[in-house]
């Protein structure tokens, strides 16, 4: 099977990826998911001409000179509409959200006034700030949203503000898609949990958990944990678990070439349809993926920023199609572009493959640093980056450089 370029893989992969069914969950539970459907408003907002002050509801006509005086016939709080009316030089106390009683056509704010007690207990006000013109402090319906109006649609992210938007129309659930399953596979017979000894020879497993991390990152979903050594019968029973419980596996380690890389040919032996299996990218080279039915697997590089870097450049956008998303940054760019300047010269004349370079980006001066060992091992870099440069082969870019670096969640 011959390596393929990146942006070859990404189409490949979303082609194929299928969108979870749709479901509905009730607001407090949709966060970050996807709409299944265009929401149509079903309430105007506002609901009723209401008043944006607290203040005095009055005839703009009646309040457009300073020191005339108006009569204070009642009150309208936020709350049940009382049905007031107000006639030709009167007005009527109103707080904010309150309806607007019928006759009045502005609001006065309560600073623009001076409340004069007269006697036999009238109450009046005295214009101090004239009122400009007919609507002033009115919020009138529908000036936000009309009933019949698209307000979400579908494949949209369901944010905060969104929710908010959904209980303005109150609805108590959204349609979303399912979230898929997803296992997370570790392999070797190097690897240890956290809390074990370490032995010579061993390492702690860090795969396991960097990768449940990202998958939650990028869809919110737990992802199941399996584990296997490089061993033909405990890996092909372990795979095909993962395989029978899950929408996506993905497995890290043994993809490679070696004698002990047997992902490939264990996938292959349980049913699985090699798709691509290599793909023109430092660190990340022996990138797999392939399908067994609905299920997507991808055979991750084991080393750990290999794993990490393919995971947000190719399974991340699966996944988020997955769980629903329509705007994928998808194939052409799977994380969001950042113009930048080098921070140091980057030779990169002897290289063989597009590299991905992990750095920090400086907002003050909009500064691309690269940080830590570029080493497809080395995780103490990739826990302080904050951004990832591709580098084209061959290429030597100087101190200042403008580039385009991609921006990690
Ligand atoms: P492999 O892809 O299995 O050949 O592994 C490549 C490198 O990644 C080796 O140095 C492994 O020890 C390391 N590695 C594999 N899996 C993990 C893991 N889950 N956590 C940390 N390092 C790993
Ligand atoms: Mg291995």
């Amino acid at each position: 099977m011959s390596m393929i370029e990146e942006s070859e893989a990404r189409k490949r992969i979303l082609e194929v990826t299928p969108t979870g069914e749709t479901e509905s969950c009730c607001l407090s539970e949709a966060l970050d998911r996807y709409a299944a459907i265009d929401v149509l408003a079903q309430v105007d907002l506002p609901g009723f001409d209401n008043s944006e002050m607290d203040g005095y509801a009055v005839r703009a006509a009646d309040a457009g000179e300073v020191g005339v005086r108006l009569v204070v016939t009642g009150e309208q709080a936020a709350g049940a509409d009382l049905g007031l009316s107000v006639g030709e030089g009167e007005v009527l106390r109103i707080f904010t959200g309150a309806p607007i009683p019928h006759g009045a056509d502005a609001v006065i704010m309560q600073e623009d006034v001076k409340v004069v007690e007269e006697e036999g207990g009238m109450r009046r006000i005295e214009i101090v700030e004239a009122v400009d013109e007919v609507g002033e402090f009115i919020r009138r319906r529908g000036a936000d949203v009309c009933v019949g109006q698209k307000i979400i649609s579908a494949g949209e992210k369901i944010t905060p503000g969104r929710i908010g938007l959904l209980a303005s129309q109150g609805l108590g659930e959204a349609e979303v898609h399912r979230l898929p399953r997803v296992a997370v596979v570790s392999t070797g017979d190097e690897l240890v949990d956290a809390g074990a000894e370490l032995s010579p020879g061993h390492i702690f497993n860090s795969n396991a958990p960097m990768l449940a991390a990202l998958v939650k990152s990028i869809v919110g979903t737990q992802a199941g944990l399996f584990h296997a050594r490089d061993d033909e019968a405990v890996l092909r029973a372990t795979l095909q678990q993962a395989l029978d419980e899950n929408d996506v596996v993905l497995i890290a380690g043994g993809v490679s070439v070696g004698e002990h890389d047997l992902v490939k040919q264990t996938l292959t032996d349980l049913g699985v349809k090699m798709d691509f299996w290599r793909v023109n990218i430092k660190p990340g080279k022996p990138f797999l993926f392939g399908r067994r039915g609905q299920t997507q697997v991808f055979g991750l590089p084991g080393n750990p920023v290999a794993a990490y870097t393919t995971f947000l450049l190719f399974v991340a956008s699966a996944l988020r199609k997955w769980a629903g998303a329509a705007d994928e940054r998808g194939e052409t760019m799977p994380l969001p572009q950042v113009r930048c300047n080098l921070g140091e010269r980057v030779d990169y004349s002897q290289g063989n493959r597009p590299h991905y370079m992990r750095g920090n980006l400086r907002d003050e001066d909009g500064v691309f640093m690269p940080v830590g060992l570029q080493a497809s091992h080395a995780i103490f870099g990739l826990s302080r980056a904050d951004a990832i440069l591709r580098v084209e082969p061959g290429m030597v870019l100087e101190l200042g450089a403008e580039v385009v670096a991609l921006r990690l969640p």
